[in-house]
C-alpha cells in the first residue's frame, strides 16, 4: 500500500482509542510545557480581532485540538480583552473528544472543516495538527517517478513490513519543482494538509478573519523522507508498530504558503516558534509568572526556553499565519516585502 496510506490507517486507530498526550503518554506538546503558549495564541487572535473592529460574531475554531489545554489558556486570555466566542472543535477521536468537552463546556464537535459555520469571522487555530495528516512519498527511480510504498517483508506474517517501490509511473503527482531532481530523490506532498489549506484560504478570504498554523517544519521547499514515529517519547521505526506509535512528517509550509496565496489570502507569513513568541512577549509573562510563584520560577524559565530556544522547539517548530477579509496584518512577523 502507499506510505499514505500506512500512515492514515495507523495514526486514525492510533488516536481513535487513547489520549497519547503529557508525560504519562507518548509526547508532549507546547500547551502542555507551559500555559504561555496558549496566552500567546490568545493575545494574537485577540489583537487581530480588536483591530479588525471587534466583529461580536467572530467564532473561535481548533483543528485536532488535543486536550483542550491550548483553547482554554487562549479563551482566558481572550475573555480579559473581551472576546467571548463560540466554540468549534475539528477532532476525529472519540477519545479525545471527550477529554475536550470537559476542558471546554460548550464546544460544538465537527468531524472536519467543512461544517464550521460559515458566514461569520474566523479565529482558526492549528498546532501539531498538519503533521499527523498522512504524507504521499514520490520517489525519482532510473525508470522515472513512482509511489514509495508499504509491503510485508517475507512470506511469513510477523516479518514486519518494508519500504518498496511501486510499479505505476507518478511523475504527474511530483510537484513541478522536483521533476527533473536526480535518482533516489524523495519527496513528501500531503494532500491533506493542502486541502485543509483551501478550505481555510476560502473562508478567510469569504468569512473574514485569522488564521495560525503551528507545527514542525520548513519555510523552504527540500527534499528527503521526514517520516517518524513516536513511542513512549521515543523515536520509533515507522513501520514497527503500526497503531502503537504516533507517526508524523514534517510540515511543508512553504507549498501551505503557495496554495494560500493562489486562494487569494491577502495576508500570509510565517516565521519561527522562537522568534514569533518572543515578538509577542513572551520574555515579559514568564517574568510575571515566575515572579508571581517563586518556588515555581525554575520551572517557568525552563518551560520557557524550551518553547524558544532554538536547540529545543524554537527553530524547528514554525508559524504560518494568514488574515483575509479586511481583517489586518498579524503582530509578531517581519513586514511583508
Ligand atoms: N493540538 C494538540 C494535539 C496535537 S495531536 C496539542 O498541541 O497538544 C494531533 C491532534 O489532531 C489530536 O487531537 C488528533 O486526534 C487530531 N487529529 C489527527 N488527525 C486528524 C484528522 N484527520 N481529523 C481530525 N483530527 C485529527
Amino acid at each position: 500500500m502507499p506510505v499514505s496510506r500506512f500512515m492514515g490507517e495507523s495514526n486514525a486507530r492510533y488516536y481513535a482509542a487513547r489520549d497519547p498526550l503529557g508525560a504519562a503518554g507518548d509526547f508532549v506538546t507546547a500547551p502542555d510545557i507551559s500555559q504561555m503558549f496558549g496566552e500567546m495564541i490568545g493575545l494574537w487572535l485577540a489583537d487581530m480581532w480588536a483591530r479588525a473592529g471587534r466583529p461580536e460574531d467572530s467564532i473561535y475554531a481548533e483543528l485536532g485540538p488535543g486536550r483542550g489545554t491550548l483553547a482554554r489558556d487562549a479563551l482566558r486570555v481572550m475573555r480579559g480583552q473581551g472576546l467571548v466566542p463560540q466554540v468549534h472543535l475539528v477532532e476525529g477521536s472519540p477519545a479525545l473528544r471527550k477529554v475536550q468537552a470537559e476542558a471546554i463546556p460548550g464546544a460544538v464537535f465537527h468531524d472536519d472543516i467543512a461544517s464550521l459555520p460559515e458566514g461569520c469571522p474566523l479565529l482558526l487555530v492549528a498546532n501539531e495538527f498538519l503533521d499527523a495528516l498522512p504524507v504521499r512519498q514520490l520517489v525519482r527511480t532510473e525508470a522515472g517517478w513512482r509511489e514509495r510504498m508499504v509491503a510485508l517483508a517475507g512470506e511469513e506474517a510477523g516479518e514486519g513490513f518494508v519500504f518498496t517501490a511501486g510499479t505505476q509511473p507518478m511523475d504527474a503527482a511530483v510537484p513541478e519543482r522536483w521533476r527533473d531532481a536526480h535518482v533516489d530523490t524523495l519527496v513528501e506532498t500531503c494532500p491533506g494538509a493542502a486541502a485543509a489549506m483551501v478550505e481555510v484560504a476560502q473562508r478567510l478570504t469569504t468569512q473574514g478573519g485569522a488564521a495560525l498554523f503551528i507545527d514542525y517544519g520548513h519555510l523552504a521547499p527540500r527534499a528527503g523522507s521526514t517520516l517518524q514515529a513516536v513511542r513512549a517519547h521515543s523515536k520509533v521505526d515507522p513501520l514497527a508498530l503500526p497503531g502503537e506509535a504516533d507517526i508524523t512528517a514534517h510540515v511543508d509550509f512553504a507549498m501551505l504558503a503557495e496554495i494560500a496565496k493562489a486562494g487569494g489570502v491577502p495576508w500570509i507569513a510565517g516565521t519561527t516558534q522562537g522568534a514569533w513568541l518572543t515578538a509577542l512577549g513572551i520574555d515579559a509573562r514568564a517574568q510575571t509568572l515566575g515572579g508571581k510563584a517563586p518556588e515555581r520560577a525554575e520551572e517557568v524559565a525552563a518551560a520557557h526556553r524550551r518553547l524558544v530556544h532554538g536547540d529545543d522547539m524554537g527553530d524547528l517548530f514554525k508559524v504560518l499565519a494568514l488574515s483575509g477579509g479586511g481583517w489586518p496584518a498579524g503582530a509578531g512577523f517581519a513586514p511583508q516585502a
